[in-house]
């Protein structure tokens, strides 16, 4: 596989980054995942969007502009043949040559940006066909979920409590509300009426999530953005989740308790059909 290292495309095996790198030592740094059907990207310009505003936050700077950011992203879909997959990219704040709480100055420390394909059939998908299970897990991470950073150890925590009960996926829950799942978006329907939380600094602000919502608004769907709770999730009729990698996943079943039949639901299909269908006529 061909990767991307700052300015260079390189053979996997030779892609180097300095131990000193603050993603490495502080997960000083941000990421996307784009999604690729068709050799072309999802969502792209949300993705990028999504991506200016975590840097601003976090006072980063991108080393390329979105223009050479979506360049490198193209040739990184043509070297490896990607067909369906994603392109994950991040930035982190570079590697002076200590260790040092401080930021370094960005004239001095340039920041580090790397990029890889991940070739994977993503659109059909057997997943989607039977649903998933979650169970309900603290949300334990830091307050500013809003920005995409490469801190990921709750979330992967999260996946791993949820293995061990025999589930894929957790959601997590703040003052007893759910927050959303370890990497994506967490909604459930009840009478027909789409519920998911508003947005905030507690949850990232998908950009599944926001297309998938302009695409049920524009087919008449009732939507309710608001905070929901783990019980009214085990009484709804079907819940659902967004991410860029999954797209509308169906979700069957919250802590054990089955939702409706125990199969994926109409509006879930039905939502990711129409997600699929729109956004791979808008893929560039
Ligand atoms: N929430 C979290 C915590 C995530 O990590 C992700 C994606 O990685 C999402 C939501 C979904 O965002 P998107 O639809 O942009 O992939």
């Amino acid at each position: 596989r061909t990767v991307y290292v700052n300015g260079d495309y390189l053979p996997e095996t030779e892609a180097r980054v300095s131990i000193f790198d603050r993603g490495f030592l502080f997960a000083d740094g941000v990421y996307e995942v784009a999604s690729v059907v068709g050799g072309k990207l999802l969502d792209f310009h949300g993705h990028t969007a999504r991506l200016q505003r975590s840097l601003k936050e976090l006072e980063l700077r991108s080393p390329v502009d979105m223009d050479e950011l979506l360049a490198i992203h193209r040739e990184l879909i043509a070297r490896n043949a990607v067909d369906e997959g994603m392109v994950y990219m991040q930035i982190t704040r570079g590697a002076p040559g200590d260790r040092d709480f401080h930021f370094p100055d960005p004239e001095q420390v340039p920041p580090t940006l790397v990029m890889f394909t991940q070739s994977k059939q993503i659109v059909a998908s057997k997943t989607a066909e039977t649903g998933i299970k979650v169970i309900s897990i603290d949300d334990l991470r830091w307050a500013r979920r809003d920005i995409k950073t490469v801190q990921l150890l709750y979330a992967s925590m999260a996946k791993m409590a949820a293995e061990k009960a025999g589930a894929d996926d957790a959601w997590m829950v703040e003052d007893g509300f759910v927050t959303e799942g370890s990497s994506n978006n967490a909604y459930i329907v009840k009478n027909g009426k789409i519920i998911t939380r508003q947005l905030g600094t507690e949850i990232l602000p998908g950009i599944t999530r926001a297309a998938v919502l302009k695409y049920a608004a524009e087919a008449q769907m009732e939507i309710e953005e608001r905070a929901f709770t783990v019980e009214e999730a085990k009484e709804a009729d079907e819940a659902f989740y967004t991410s860029a990698s999954a797209f509308v996943m169906p979700v069957v079943s919250v802590d054990g308790v089955s939702l409706g039949d125990g199969l994926p639901g109409p509006v879930s299909r039905r939502l990711r059909e129409i997600y699929l269908d729109e956004a791979v006529k808008t893929a560039i």
